[in-house]
């Protein structure tokens, strides 16, 4: 009964808080769902919505708060497809998961969270990490800790030996067997097992290494590293809870067995061939390119000691072949969707892929909106994020210059409101 009483008060007590309106006048709007910029407009949001956009600058009865954007151009909060806001790259860094602990981790995570919404992307997919990132997710949930909502895929599933099996490169006594728990499979019942236990353990979506990688102390980047039965196995456990799986594949083998498994993504697509840009599009499925991870690993290589032995090689023959790989795909027409692989670069930077894009063919407009709509369906959440409509939540960024003229304005976001809460201004 006390509780209830309690519980009450707390509900009556927020209601006036969330009723309030504020009126943000924007100097230009771009909402996502049109192609050009509607000047001097008015976005109304009342508590985490947007209530209605009308034109010119509006405030009939005076009284409400106003956000005077008057000088920019506001757009809906960007969607990035692929992050790891466990970690970030630096030096050195491969002796990380021999010398930090788990709240070491959650720490640094929740610090690059804060960076990533206040850069503008205020929805993002992490595509693995060792499960802090469902925490994350929580505790931002709760209030707890600022950082853009996330929907994540907890631990990556690997094959032994694979791209994301933890123990890569370990002493022997030290590597262990590391099973589907740890996202380790090597059969059909294997990957419904790792599919289950992240189902259990709270992800939102599932990601496979369908091949080698650059980051793994492994020795080959590109090989195909599940079966294709393994893969199937994967896709259909995941559609039993309502789960999308992302295909990490640079090698052209193993990505089109991701393809005709039925996955919704490929991450980086490095050295996709003429029948896998055939398989995406018959299939449907979406390239989420991450260049800027590419041009990142290929740079950090070039500096003496940065990465493992293994690595160095691997990150300079795939990292700079991406931005070409996403310009011969989006020619070909193949369905592209916003990702960058955030924490292989340092977190923030995000928007710097835009201009990657732009660099490789593909007009500002189109390069935006696919980290706005096209993210925002693939994620199951079109209803509610990725444009500027009524009855949508009030997830909304600003920046100085008309990013249909000059796409890097994206990298300096001034303005970023996430759920009608402001957190940059
Ligand atoms: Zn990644």
């Amino acid at each position: 009964m006390k509780k209830l009483y309690l519980l009450a008060g707390l509900s009556l007590l927020a209601a006036p808080l969330f009723a309030q309106r504020t009126l943000i006048h924007c100097g230009n709007l771009f909402d996502g769902v049109g192609n050009s910029l509607q000047p001097q407009m008015t976005v109304v949001v009342e508590g985490n919505k947007i209530t209605a956009i009308q034109k010119g600058y509006t405030n009939p009865a005076g009284k409400d708060a106003v956000v005077d954007l008057k000088s920019k151009t506001v757009l809906p909060g960007l969607i990035d497809m692929h992050v790891h806001l466990e970690s970030q790259t630096r030096r050195g860094g491969a002796i990380d998961g021999f010398t930090k602990n788990v709240p070491d981790v959650a720490f640094q995570a929740s610090k690059y969270a804060k960076t990533t919404l206040l850069a503008g992307f205020t929805t993002v997919r992490d595509l693995g990490g060792s499960g802090v990132n469902i925490s994350l997710r929580n505790a931002i949930n709760a209030g707890l800790v600022d950082g853009p909502r996330i929907l994540t895929v907890g631990k990556s599933i690997a094959t032994t030996g694979g791209h994301a099996d933890p123990t890569n490169g370990y002493r022997k006594d030290l590597m262990g067997d590391p099973g589907p728990e740890d996202g380790v499979i090597n059969s059909a019942a294997d990957a419904r097992k790792a599919v289950r236990q992240r189902y259990k353990d709270g992800a939102d979506l599932i990601k496979i290494t369908a091949t080698g990688g650059v980051l793994s102390n492994a020795k080959d980047g590109s090989n195909p590293q599940f079966t294709e039965e393994e893969v199937k196995a994967v896709v259909d456990a995941a559609k039993d809870y309502g789960f999308a799986v992302a295909a990490h594949a640079h090698g052209a083998e193993g990505m089109k067995r991701a393809i005709r498994a039925g996955v919704q993504t490929i991450e980086h697509g490095t050295f996709m061939d003429d029948e896998a840009i055939e398989l995406f599009k018959k299939h449907g499925t979406y390239f989420v390119p991450t260049i800027i991870a590419g041009k990142t690993v290929a740079d950090s290589a070039r500096m003496f000691g940065y990465y493992p032995a293994l690595v160095t090689p691997k990150a300079l023959a795939i990292g700079p072949k991406i931005q070409a790989t996403f310009g011969k795909a989006y020619k070909a027409g193949v369905k592209i969707a916003f990702g960058t692989d955030a924490g292989v670069y340092i977190h923030g930077y995000n928007a710097k892929e835009f201009e990657y894009m732009v660099e490789a063919g593909m007009p500002a407009v189109e390069a935006i909106k696919t980290a706005l709509l096209t993210n925002a369906k693939l994620l199951g959440l079109d209803t509610q994020i990725g444009s500027i409509e009524t009855g949508k939540l009030a997830d909304i960024i600003a920046v100085s210059e008309n990013p249909l003229q000059n796409i890097k304005t994206l990298q300096t976001v001034q303005f970023v409101m996430k759920d009608g809460k402001i957190y940059k201004q």
